[in-house]
């Protein structure tokens, strides 16, 4: 595995391999690895040659009360843990190298980033769709994966790659969760052992409510209120919201197209997200999104 810093000498390593023919699979992170993101490199690997992990904890999405210099950080171990996943580069720019002293310019995403996440983190998608399409740039993936967990995050950077005609195939993969149900999350680091008990019930809820569509709940309110009765043990939630899974607009009762249904709350002052899709089965018996 190569560990590199510079975008030049990134790009040198690549143009070897894009000569060869083989198919360049990117994983962007901010690092802090968990299975969750092991989960993206082995997807990566079974579907590109090289497999590029990208480690970087990105400014810009960050708001100026949010968590940019506490974020967890550990690279020796995350270089440990691509080398044994198989990575052949990791890249882990510095702040300068992505955005030296003249960067001016950000890629603005629409409607997408203004709910859930984008109406208590004003920029955040600016942020994450700047650094991402600099990203695209700079690796030229053929394919390029992101994880269920920011499910918005997926949306926005979806359509960025749509409408500014960006040559990646995104791939999203299902969301990786502890044995209790706990969405996997380099954040979970900053609960308490009693945090972390808590923490459970965002899950707890949201799984509950995917069961009770699995059984033919249709209604939104309803369905909303099952999620909720769970998340009662958090110290606040943020936002419970049933959004149409392509709009992202409010889902309307009784659900008829894919849906999911998203949260984000605090423990403490870390703040969580997760979500659960609800699909319906099409006539042909395969679920009506990629999940
Ligand atoms: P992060 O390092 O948290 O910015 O995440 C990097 C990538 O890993 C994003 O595409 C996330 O959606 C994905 N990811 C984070 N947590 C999980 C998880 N529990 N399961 C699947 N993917 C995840």
């Amino acid at each position: 595995m190569q560990a590199i810093t510079r975008v030049a000498e990134l790009r040198h390593a690549l143009a070897e391999a894009r000569k060869e023919g083989k198919r360049v699979g990117l994983v962007p992170t901010m690092g802090y690895l968990h299975e969750g993101h092991l989960a993206l490199v082995q997807a990566s690997r079974t579907r590109s040659d090289i497999t590029v992990l990208s480690i970087f904890v990105n400014p810009t999405q960050f708001g100026p009360n949010e968590d940019l210099s506490t974020y967890p950080r550990d690279f020796i171990r995350d270089e440990q843990l691509c080398r044994n996943a198989g990575v052949a580069i990791l890249f882990a720019p510095d702040a300068r190298e992505v955005y030296p002293t003249t960067f001016e310019t950000f890629v603005e995403p629409g409607d997408l980033a203004m709910p859930l996440c984008g109406a208590y983190r004003p920029g955040h998608f600016r942020g994450v769709a700047t650094v991402v399409c600099k990203l695209f740039n700079m690796v030229q993936p053929d394919l390029a994966f992101f994880g269920q967990k920011d499910f918005q995050q997926c949306a926005v950077v979806r359509r960025m790659t749509v409408d500014l005609d960006l040559p990646v195939n995104i791939v999203t993969i299902p969301t990786v969760r502890e044995p209790d149900g706990l969405a996997m999350s380099s954040r979970n680091r900053y609960l308490s052992e009693e945090g972390r008990r808590r923490a459970v019930t965002i899950s707890r809820g949201l799984l509950a409510a995917a069961d009770k569509f699995r059984s033919g709940e249709r209604d939104v309110e309803k369905l909303i209120a099952i999620a909720k009765e769970q998340l009662n043990r958090v110290d606040r939630v943020q936002y419970l919201e049933l959004v149409d899974a392509h709009t992202l607009k409010a889902a309307e009762s009784p659900l008829q197209r894919p849906a999911a249904l998203c949260a984000a709350a605090y423990v403490g002052s870390t703040r969580l997200i997760d979500n659960v899709i609800l699909s319906l089965p099409t006539p042909d018996g395969k679920r009506s999104l990629g999940d």
